[in-house]
C-alpha cells in the first residue's frame, strides 16, 4: 500500500489588512479562496480539507504574505517561523 502523505494543515487564515486584492491564492487554488465584494481574499468553508501542496503553493503565491497555515496543534506552518 502506498505512503500517503500525512495531512498537515487544519486552520487557514487570511490577514485582511494585509490582503491587497491581487488574487493569485484564487487563481491557484480555486476551492480555497475567493475575493469578496470589496476584493479581499476569504477562505472557502472546507478549504483545509485541500490537498496541502495546493494550499501552501496559494499561500507562497501571495504578494503580501496574507495567508497564514496551521496545524491542528495550531502551529504555524507557513510562513515559517
Ligand atoms: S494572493 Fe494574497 S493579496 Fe492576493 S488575494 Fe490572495 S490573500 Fe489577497
Amino acid at each position: 500500500m502506498p505512503d500517503t502523505p500525512k495531512k498537515k494543515i487544519h486552520k487557514i487564515v487570511v490577514v485582511r489588512s494585509l490582503c491587497i486584492g491581487a488574487g493569485t491564492c484564487v487563481v491557484v487554488s480555486p476551492d480555497g479562496f475567493d475575493l469578496d465584494e470589496k476584493d479581499i481574499a476569504v477562505v472557502k468553508p472546507g478549504a483545509e480539507k485541500l490537498d496541502d501542496d495546493q494550499l501552501i503553493m496559494a499561500a507562497q503565491s501571495c504578494p503580501t504574505a496574507a495567508i497564514f497555515l496551521y496545524d491542528e496543534d495550531g502551529n504555524q506552518i507557513f510562513p515559517r517561523v
